[in-house]
């Protein structure tokens, strides 16, 4: 193992100790790594959806996390050490990570399709995670990162990635985008579809704090399906027919169906949103006699959309997110971190544990 002098034996660490609500900020050794393997000193480890769902130990956590476990997968650190067989980065590079780890040898592996791998493993879901002083992450999650970027904005590239997918599936240029769904992911989509080309942003949320944030990072208009009618909505904007483009970022099924019927017939409709459980569609009258092209994302292309991610936040993209870095605190603050999360009153929050505890 290549390392950097000497390396502590301890590290702080959020766990999930049972199956039971909660995590807790426990001492544990440090991460051993395999040949294979990185050693990242975690400078920033953003908080996630999934974060929460596992935290609050949600219906899906039940059936797929087993714990004991450190939580968290949304990373930017420093290389510590590297496996004896590590060539991808060197010790002191800026590194994030790409959390699904794949199986190389599936049939869509072997076919380029990393991201639709038959058995992928996330990072801090299936395997131990990055809320915690230091991860331990295999050689080919690594990404390396531009060093002039902030740590809390690199922390966040995973979900940016998301968003980034589910803009790329198709062109942006000249198009009308409706965004149903304002969390972290959806906001990100403002800035990248107004960078991609697109004339007019929609955003769509129930929560005001969003819209407002949506409105922050570029969206030109802000509908509250509470409020008003979507519908009507975004055909006024879009001359009456109704946009080109869908990104779906709620997972809601009332969002869902909504915008399916705001979007103008042959649109395209990109679905990242997760529903919680089986839901209805009128699948006759809004996709089949429309001409809807709907398409699911899962994950990050791998590399191609952690190249488009870089290339944009070189090219401005970086500026244009920092509003979305609502709150930076110590791993000792992680119920409070994820408060916040549950109330929506937040953009990401970021933990950091060289920061000192309150
Ligand atoms: P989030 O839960 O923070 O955001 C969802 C937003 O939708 C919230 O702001 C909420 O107020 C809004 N919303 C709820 N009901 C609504 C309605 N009726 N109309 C409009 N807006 C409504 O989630 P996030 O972290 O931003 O992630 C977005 C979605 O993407 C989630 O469903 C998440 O599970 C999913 N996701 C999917 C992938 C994937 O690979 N497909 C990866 C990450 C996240
Ligand atoms: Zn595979």
């Amino acid at each position: 193992m290549k390392k950097v002098d000497a390396l502590p034996e301890m590290m702080r660490a959020i766990r999930k100790l049972s199956p039971a609500p909660g995590a807790e900020l426990c001492q544990i050794a440090i991460p051993e790594i395999g040949p294979r393997d990185v050693l990242v000193k975690v400078k920033a480890t953003s908080v996630c959806g999934t974060d929460y769902h596992i935290y609050s130990w949600d219906p899906w956590s039940q059936n797929r996390v087993k714990p004991p476990l450190t939580v968290g997968h949304e990373v930017a650190g420093e290389v510590l050490a590297v496996g004896r067989d590590v060539t991808a980065c060197r010790v002191g590079d800026s590194v994030s990570a790409e959390t699904h780890i794949i199986c190389n040898v599936c049939p869509r592996c072997h076919v380029g399709e990393y991201h639709l791998c038959e058995n992928t493993r996330i990072l801090g879901v299936d395997t131990n995670g990055c809320f915690a002083e230091y991860v331990a992450v295999p050689e080919q999650n690594i990404w390396i990162n531009d060093k002039d970027i902030p740590w809390a904005i690199q922390s966040i590239q995973e979900p940016l990635g998301n968003a980034m997918h589910t803009a790329m599936e198709g062109d942006l240029t000249a198009q009308s985008v409706l965004i149903t769904g304002c969390g972290p992911i959806g906001i990100m989509s403002v800035p990248i579809a107004k960078h991609a080309g697109a004339e007019i942003v929609i955003a769509m949320d129930i929560n005001d704090y969003r819209l407002d944030m949506a409105r922050a990072l570029g969206a030109d208009v802000l509908i509250n399906p509470i409020k008003q009618d979507p519908v009507e909505e975004v055909r006024k904007h879009t001359r009456g027919y109704g946009v080109d483009v869908v990104m779906e970022m709620s997972g809601n099924p009332t969002a869902i169906r909504q915008s399916l019927k705001a979007a103008r017939n042959g649109a395209r409709v990109s679905l990242l949103g997760l529903p919680s459980k089986p839901m209805e569609l009128d699948l006759g009258t809004d996709v089949v006699m429309r001409g809807l092209v709907l398409k699911g994302i899962t994950g990050r292309k791998m590399w191609k959309t952690w190249y488009q991610v870089r290339s944009m936040l070189r090219s401005g993209l970086a500026d244009r997110l920092k509003p979305l870095i609502t709150h930076q605190m110590p791993l000792e603050s992680v119920h409070e971190a994820m408060e916040l999360m549950g109330a929506g009153k937040c953009g990401k929050v970021v933990l950091v544990p060289e920061m000192a505890a309150k």
